[in-house]
This record gives structure tokens, C-alpha cells and sequence, in this order.
């Protein structure tokens, strides 16, 4: 262990309210996953802090809405910056309160960054749609005005830049609320926001999971961006109906790989086993379900459950460490459940019990003939369980990767691309891969199909998300 790493400071943590960084009513712990240790008491707002949060949010707008957009990309440049100057602090933290290796941590810091800088420069230009002698139509894109921006807990700081940047950019303000486990980067975000912005431009409230229905049912919240589960989305959605608020959600994931009888196994063993167990499988788009062909099955089964035998689990704190714990309690329970429906369902051939010791940990676990109907498989375990089903026929193997309520992402694995592309075209989720998994570029949309998701992020059609278009049609 480091200790000069164990010796980030983790106190003092306040609410961002009007350009204020204040304390909450009330405080909660924060555990730290790989300890269960007490972590920071975090300020817990109450109905009256969100009510003034949005109320600063709402009496920022008109004039954040009006001031130029070279001034408001400037503003987010040096978010950027100052973000970058920290991250090493920040990765730290994260890593403490998510569980995340350090290593991933600071990828995660510098991706956050990365999509600033991605975002700041695009722009929202009034176009002209039709112009005669007689008329010109134009299309502008005006902001919302106050936008809820809801994180979950597993990539809290970069799902954030999705939604923090373009709504800024567009002219919105923000009301931020992270998951309660891991609210802490985002607090720190916080005292940054707080030198930059104008006051009520960016507010950050916390809260024990308590406040989510006020903020998204609120009558001056013009629109919501969401990142989280499916369930939750659809209380979100519900909540909007009142006030016909815009929405983007970003819901959860059961996604397939496919590989065809002509993949390698030893050569595509590594990057599933990677794409499944990133983040401990605590990600929306891991490999959630691997479809291999009879003639390759026990040859990949075995290289992957080599794989998850040799993987370092531990605290992200440590160096070497490669998956960490599982991110909360209610997480780790759920997943210990599936635990053992994989092994009365299943055969389990790497992993299968938690760790013995303190901490939610469980290892990378590979689970083989395990039948369709089995909760492992249709549900979204969000942790590092891996079923492994077996198909003879390809267009059988299409149909049970698609039988699902989700449809956020999907890889096929081939040592044809184009046969595999094929493929990929007969899917029906928001992202496939062929060959390859989880690249992102930050400036390409992403959403989900089906329950994942509703409308785009990132990307110009991910900005416009954060406006509303106006058509101004004139005589000449
Ligand atoms: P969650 O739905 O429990 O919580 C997400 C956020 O919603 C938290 O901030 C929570 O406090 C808040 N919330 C809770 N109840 C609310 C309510 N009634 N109204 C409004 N907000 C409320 O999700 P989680 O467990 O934190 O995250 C894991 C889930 O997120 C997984 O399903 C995962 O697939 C999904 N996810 C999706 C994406 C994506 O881009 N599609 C990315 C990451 C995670």
C-alpha cells in the first residue's frame, strides 16, 4: 500500500449552490468500497437546498443564455484545464470512492477532460433551411433553460462530461445530482465550477437517493439528462409528463458478443474477457452474455476461465491491482445473487464465491451451460459473472442476442470483418463492434435502443439534445 496515496485528504465536502459552496442540512457517509471504511461525510441537501438550487439555476439562465458562446466555451476550456491540473488528486478520490484501480481512475479523469475539450469548439449554428425570392426559413437552436443532470455510480466524473459541457455550452444551466455512493469527485468539481461560473449557472446538490423524483418532477426543470438503470428511467420518464420536460436517458445494458465458428479463441479471449470485466463488469456497455459457436465453446470457456484465475482483485489503491471491488453493498448482494443462480443454473469455472475479506469483492467469474432462461443471462448482472452459451446455428444465436429488453450495445468476433459486419447489421441495439470493443470517440453520437435508452449523447446530434429548434420563416 502507499501510504502517501492513502493520505488524500477527503474532507470538507460542500454543496454548490447560486455560486455558493455551502454544507447540506444533514451529512451521510461514503464507504469506500475495498474497505468498507467510513470514506467522507457528504452534505445531504433537503427539499428547501433543491428548491434553491433550481431557483438559482432559473434566475442564472437568462443571462447565461445571452452571453456569447466563445465567452461560454472559454469558460469550459479552463474547466478542462483546471480539471487536468487536478486529476491526479481527482483520480485518487475517485478511486477511493468508486473502487476503480488508480490506473483506471486516471483514465477516467483523462477522458473527462478529453470530452471537454471535445465539446468546447462545436457549435450551434442558425441554418438556412429554404431561402426564395419570396421567404427564407431558418432553423436556430435555442437553449432549454434549467437541465437536471443525474449520474449513477459506476463512471461518475466522465458520464458527467456528457451532460455538464454541451448543456453549458448551449446556453443551459445545470443542476447536477451524482449517486449517492459516489458524490465526491463531484463535489470537488464543484469548487472548481464555483471559481469559474457565474453564480446558479452549475449547482451540485447531493443526496441519499431521496431527491431524484423532486428534481425530476420539478416544474422549473426544462429538461433531464439521466444516466442509470432502466427501472429508475422509467420513473424518470413518468415524472416528466406534467411539464413535458425533454429528456435524454441513458438506461442500462445486457449486451451480447457473438463469436462465429471461424474467431480465434485464444486471440479473442483476452479483449471479451476485458470488455466483460472492465470496471468489474460495473459498466453499461461491458459484455454482459457471450454467444460461441459449438466448435469453439470449451476452447474459449477454458482461455477465459484461465483469464478471470489469473486477474489481480484488490484495492485499486494498490499497484498491480487489476479489477477492484464491487462499487456499493446493494450491488455486491445483488451480485452474489447471481452467483448462485449461475450455480444452480450453470457450471461455474473460474471464481464463483466473494472474496474472504473485508470489502465487496468478487472475482472475475466464468460460467458455462447455463440455460437462456436463467437470470444470469437476461437480466443485467452489472458485475464480473460471465455466462458463456453455446449455439450450432448463427442465425439462432442473432435471435437470442437480440431476444432482449435491452439493446444498448453488442460485439460480433470473426476472423472475417466482413462476414462479421453482416452480422452486425442484424443487431438491434445503439452501438455494435466488430472486433474490437468499448471505443468511444468523443465527438460520434451514442444511445441505446429498446429499454437502454431514449435519444443521443455526445457527438452535434448529443449537443442539440441540450437545445430546442426554432424555425423562423420570414416574407422578403
Ligand atoms: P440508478 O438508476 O439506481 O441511479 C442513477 C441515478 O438516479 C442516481 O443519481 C440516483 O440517486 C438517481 N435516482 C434514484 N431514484 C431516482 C428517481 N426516482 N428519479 C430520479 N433520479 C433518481 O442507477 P445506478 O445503480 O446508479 O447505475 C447503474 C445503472 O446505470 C446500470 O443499469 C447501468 O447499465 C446504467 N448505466 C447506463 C449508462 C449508459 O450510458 N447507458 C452508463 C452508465 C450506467
Amino acid at each position: 500500500m502507499n501510504a502517501e496515496l492513502r493520505s488524500e485528504s477527503v474532507s470538507d465536502f460542500r454543496l454548490l449552490i447560486n455560486g455558493r459552496l455551502i454544507p447540506g442540512a444533514a451529512t451521510f457517509n461514503v464507504i469506500n468500497p475495498a474497505t468498507e471504511d467510513i470514506l467522507a461525510a457528504c452534505p445531504r441537501a433537503d427539499r428547501k437546498q433543491l428548491d434553491q438550487a433550481v431557483a438559482a439555476a432559473k434566475a442564472a439562465f437568462p443571462a447565461w443564455a445571452a452571453t456569447p458562446i466563445e465567452k461560454r466555451r472559454e469558460l469550459l476550456l479552463r474547466l478542462a484545464d483546471e480539471l487536468e491540473s487536478e486529476s491526479l488528486a481527482f483520480a485518487r478520490l475517485l478511486t477511493q470512492e468508486q473502487g476503480k484501480p488508480l490506473f483506471a481512475a486516471a483514465f477516467e479523469m483523462r477522458g473527462a477532460v478529453g470530452m471537454i475539450r471535445t465539446w468546447a469548439p462545436m457549435d450551434l449554428r442558425t441554418e438556412v433551411l429554404r431561402e426564395t425570392d419570396t421567404s427564407r426559413i431558418v432553423r436556430q437552436r435555442i437553449p432549454l433553460g434549467v437541465v437536471a443532470a443525474i449520474t449513477p455510480w459506476n463512471v461518475p466524473v466522465h458520464l458527467l462530461m456528457l451532460k455538464l459541457p454541451p448543456a453549458l455550452l448551449a446556453g443551459n444551466t445545470v443542476v447536477v445530482k451524482p449517486a449517492p455512493s459516489t458524490p465526491l469527485t463531484t463535489l470537488r468539481l464543484g469548487e472548481i465550477c464555483a471559481r469559474l461560473f457565474p453564480p446558479g449557472v452549475v449547482n451540485i446538490i447531493t443526496d441519499e437517493n431521496d431527491l431524484g423524483a423532486a428534481l425530476t418532477s420539478h416544474p422549473d426543470v426544462a429538461k433531464i439528462a439521466f444516466t442509470g438503470s432502466t427501472a429508475t428511467g422509467k420513473k424518470v420518464l413518468a415524472s416528466t409528463a406534467s411539464t413535458i420536460k425533454r429528456l435524454t436517458l441513458e438506461l442500462g445494458g445486457n449486451d451480447p458478443a457473438i463469436v462465429l465458428d471461424d474467431a480465434d479463441p485464444k486471440e479473442v479471449a483476452p479483449k471479451i474477457f476485458n470488455g466483460a470485466m472492465i470496471n468489474s463488469g460495473q459498466v453499461c456497455l461491458a459484455i454482459k452474455r457471450v454467444y460461441a459457436h459449438d466448435s469453439l465453446y470449451d476452447r474459449l470457456c477454458e482461455e477465459l476461465a484461465e483469464l478471470a484465475k489469473r486477474a489481480v482483485v484488490g484495492d485499486g489503491m494498490d499497484e498491480g491491482t487489476q479489477l477492484g471491488p464491487l462499487q456499493n453493498k446493494m450491488q455486491f448482494e445483488k451480485v452474489k445473487g447471481y452467483l448462485e443462480d449461475a450455480r444452480e443454473r450453470g457450471k461455474i469455472i473460474a471464481g464463483g464465491a466473494p472474496l474472504n475479506r473485508r470489502g465487496y469483492f468478487i472475482p472475475p467469474t466464468i460460467v458455462r451451460d447455463i440455460p437462456d432462461d436463467a437470470r444470469l443471462v437476461r437480466e443485467e448482472q452489472f458485475g464480473p459473472v460471465l455466462p458463456v452459451l453455446r449455439y450450432s446455428d448463427l442465425d439462432d444465436a442473432i435471435a437470442r442476442a437480440n431476444d432482449s429488453d435491452y439493446g444498448l450495445g453488442a460485439t460480433v468476433w470473426s476472423s472475417n470483418p466482413d462476414r462479421a459486419y453482416q452480422v452486425a447489421l442484424r443487431i438491434n441495439s445503439g452501438t455494435v463492434w466488430v472486433n474490437k470493443h468499448m471505443d468511444l470517440p468523443h465527438d460520434l453520437p451514442f444511445g441505446g435502443a429498446k429499454q437502454s435508452g431514449l435519444g443521443t449523447e455526445m457527438g452535434q446530434e448529443g449537443l442539440e439534445e441540450f437545445t430546442q429548434a426554432k424555425i423562423v420563416n420570414l416574407a422578403k
